[in-house]
């Protein structure tokens, strides 16, 4: 049976163990940044491949100099951990790892400095996060995305989500799959927890790191494998919400997203309301080289051996 580790207070211990007192800073003011990393499972190789887990770590630095957080861990030391609470987790199946680090001091007051820090991460089984066959139905939200100048969507906040949490649920509740949110400008910014792109006459655009988006590794991944394997190249630019209702195709990418076709806008289909060609394609070849079976791309995929039980 798989039992879910954790990396909490310098050690690796079960998850059950991991606890943090409600006094805790980052769990009163949301003064925490985070990382989603996704272990794809390779049944042929009996190996969970992390995705990209270095570049993930290398923005969770970043979103700690944003956030005035000490990051103790150095990113070798980062990767370490993640493979061996895979292995020692035992799962055989996708997976999502969750590294944090946040302002630990058990201390009312809000501010950034003077504070101690902390890193953990733990892992959860993870199949997929929308439809991906399918595609998604999506309608523009009513909550702008935040601003640099209020919380910087570009560090990966806690207290962010609390956004994102209003668009998604805003868009559930009136029957759609996903929100996508205009920023303070009122052009598009990005889904609730995934970078959007349009296809117009046969090119990829996507909206600009100003237009306050977390500047995604899956929209980095695709940016890479459209221009490199399909020869398509991407313009990131201003995108305006009628351009949506326009485009020929639209997709969205997220760790948890992966690439998932966008089929609907504000109740006008995308194309003829089914996944175009080009996400088609982009996808097939995601899909293979986030489970290392596509020799050029393994280098982004780090293996972490899942232990079969002795006996
Ligand atoms: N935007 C937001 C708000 C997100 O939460 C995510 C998921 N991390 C993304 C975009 C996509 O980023 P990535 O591809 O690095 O997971």
């Amino acid at each position: 049976m798989p039992t879910p580790y954790a990396y909490f207070r310098g050690e690796i211990v079960p998850l059950s163990e991991a606890k943090i007192g409600i006094m805790t800073h980052a769990f009163n003011y949301g003064t925490a940044v985070f990382e989603g990393i996704r272990g794809n499972w390779n049944a042929d190789e009996h190996t969970i491949y992390l995705f990209r887990m270095r570049e993930h770590f290398e923005r969770l630095a970043r979103s700690c100099k944003i956030l005035m957080l000490d990051l103790h861990e150095s990113i070798d030391r980062l990767c370490e951990i993640a493979v061996e609470i895979v292995e020692r987790s035992g799962y055989e199946e996708d997976v999502y790892l969750r590294p944090m680090v946040y302002k630990s001091s058990e201390a009312v007051g809000v501010r950034l400095h003077d504070l101690e820090s902390q890193t953990l991460m733990f892992i959860t089984p993870f199949g997929p996060y929308l439809d991906i066959e399918k595609g998604a139905r999506c309608h523009t939200s009513t909550w702008r995305r935040v601003d640099d100048t209020g919380i910087p969507p570009r560090a990966k906040v806690t207290g962010i989500y609390v956004n994102s949490a209003l668009a998604k649920t805003e868009a559930q509740l009136n029957g759609f799959d996903e929100a996508i949110m205009l920023n303070a400008d009122g052009h598009v910014s990005e889904g609730s927890g995934e970078n959007i792109f349009i296809v117009r006459d046969g090119m990829l655009h996507t909206p600009t790191p100003a237009d306050n988006i977390l500047e995604g590794i899956t929209a980095q991944t695709v940016v890479q494998l459209a221009k490199e394997e399909l020869g398509i190249p991407t313009i990131q630019r201003v995108i305006d919400r009628t351009e949506l209702y326009i485009a020929d195709e639209i997709f969205m990418t997220g760790t948890a997203a992966h690439v998932t076709p966008v089929i609907e806008v504000d109740r006008r289909p995308v194309g003829d309301g089914k996944p175009g060609p080009i996400t088609r394609k982009l996808m097939a070849l995601y899909f293979d080289v986030i489970r290392g079976k596509h020799p050029k791309y393994k280098h982004w995929c780090t293996p972490a051996r899942v232990r079969v039980a002795q006996g």
